[in-house]
């Protein structure tokens, strides 16, 4: 007796369906038993359970599935590792070009009207003018009495006052100088002060890169 049919079991697996080959009573085994010797519950017979070529197949088939799987599982960390390693690579890539990007503008000479990154540091040209104008000023104020007290030198009634009025002009005329170069100072010490800020990061480079390895910029800055 050769008949038999093979049904997948509800809860997995596979299942063979057969007849006694004795008393032709319905049985079934689990597919996994197919070439086992058994008994017949009924009759007490001894026979084979059939389904071996299933069997073989299934169990063919269960070891290719394992096997795509493996595959497909290695591929898929071959894929997972790459993705790593270019993520790493770009990773370095970018730093260096930040590292290169730093490097240059450390090495970049310093612009008398740059600030550290670059920027334009203002003129203040007003203050400028305004110092020239202090200045004009006080040559006015020499040069108008001096005039005035040289065209009065004949008249002795006029003389003392305009020598008052030179005197008088002499002292603001310094005045207004030392305001000019007042104004100058304070435009000075603003305009470096934007240097500064550059001179100090240049020096801490030169510390970082002749001195010991402990002392890093960012503690100096
Ligand atoms: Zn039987």
């Amino acid at each position: 007796m050769s008949d038999y049919i093979v049904r997948d079991r509800l809860l997995g697996g596979l299942e063979v369906f057969y007849r006694c080959p004795a008393c032709a009573a319905e049985l079934r085994s689990p597919l996994t038993d197919a070439g086992d010797r058994e008994n017949c519950p009924k009759c007490g017979i001894s026979y084979v359970v059939p389904g071996e070529p299933e069997l073989a197949e299934y169990e063919h088939r269960k070891r290719q599935l394992a096997k795509d799987r493996e595959e497909l599982e290695a591929r898929e960390l071959e894929r997972r590792k790459q993705r790593e390693r270019e993520k790493k690579k770009a990773e370095a890539e970018r730093r260096k070009r930040e590292e290169a990007a730093k490097q240059a503008q450390a090495s970049r000479p310093a612009k008398p009207n740059e600030d550290d990154d670059g920027k334009k540091i203002p003129k203040y040209n007003s203050l400028v003018w305004v110092a020239i104008l202090l200045r004009i000023l006080a040559v006015l104020n020499v040069a108008v009495p001096l005039i005035v007290f040289l065209a009065s030198f004949e008249t002795p009634e006029l003389r003392s006052a305009a020598i008052q009025i030179l005197l008088l002009g002499i002292f603001s005329a310094i005045l207004c100088a030392f305001w000019a170069e007042l104004v100058e100072a304070f435009r000075d010490h603003v305009r470096n002060g934007w240097h500064s800020r550059r001179t100090l990061a240049q020096i801490a480079e030169r510390m970082e890169q002749t001195s010991t390895p402990t002392i890093r910029r960012d503690t100096v800055k």
